[in-house]
């Protein structure tokens, strides 16, 4: 059983490479932000708690994240393992999820702000046209303030994961094959099951 994290800026790629590990190896692949993005376009109780903040850029509160994490892990629908793209962000989410679950490798896709502003800006340019998705909150107001909630809160939690020997670090400031090439190589994970 795999059970990783992908951790990174907006922009870094967690989605689109959590999404590639899914296909290859059969992971499920669950990503908060697509769940509260869900949330939003189906206009639920728990969207009208979070639509504000998201939309700003800034964190939503670690007791509704840990709510909605908890709830979703509990359905256990993986076989093979699941990769939690965007979770956790805080050290209190972190605490969390070191209580009540054994993970195996968190993966920092390290990419500098001036290269995620660029992408983040060319994300909303392009719209839904060329495979990019265009998101309320790429908007260059709360891109520096979740650059910012990125660096005070999420990056002093790249150490506890050095500590326990989790951290794989991917410089993801290259083509989506290359880091995806790289990130498999760090985990130890074989040529996929259909390609062999
Ligand atoms: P993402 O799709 O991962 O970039 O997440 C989009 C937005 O959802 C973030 O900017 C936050 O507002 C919210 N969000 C997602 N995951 C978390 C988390 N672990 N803690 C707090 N807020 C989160």
């Amino acid at each position: 059983m795999d059970k990783f994290i992908v951790i990174g800026p907006q922009g870094a790629g967690k989605g689109t490479q959590a999404q590639l590990l899914c296909e290859d190896y059969d992971f499920v692949h669950i990503s908060i932000g697509e769940i509260f993005r869900w949330n939003m376009a189906h206009h639920t109780k728990l969207a009208a708690r979070v639509t504000r903040i998201m939309n700003e850029g800034r964190l939503v509160p670690d007791e509704i994240v840990e709510e909605v994490v908890r709830k979703r892990l509990e359905q256990h629908d993986w076989n093979f393992g699941f990769v939690l793209d965007g979770f956790p962000r805080t050290r209190s989410q972190a605490e969390y999820l070191f209580e009540n679950w054994n993970l195996d490798r968190a993966v920092y896709l390290d990419i500098p702000d001036d290269v995620v502003h660029h992408r983040v800006m060319y994300r909303a340019s392009m719209g839904q046209g060329a495979g990019f998705t265009k998101r309320a909150d790429d908007s260059p107001a709360a891109l520096r303030v979740r650059l910012k909630e990125f660096h005070d809160k999420t990056t002093p939690l790249l150490q506890l994961f050095h500590d326990k020997g989790m951290l794989v670090t991917v410089d993801a400031n290259r083509t989506i094959p290359e880091v995806y090439q790289s990130m498999r190589e760090e985990l130890g994970l074989g040529d996929p099951p259909a390609k062999r």
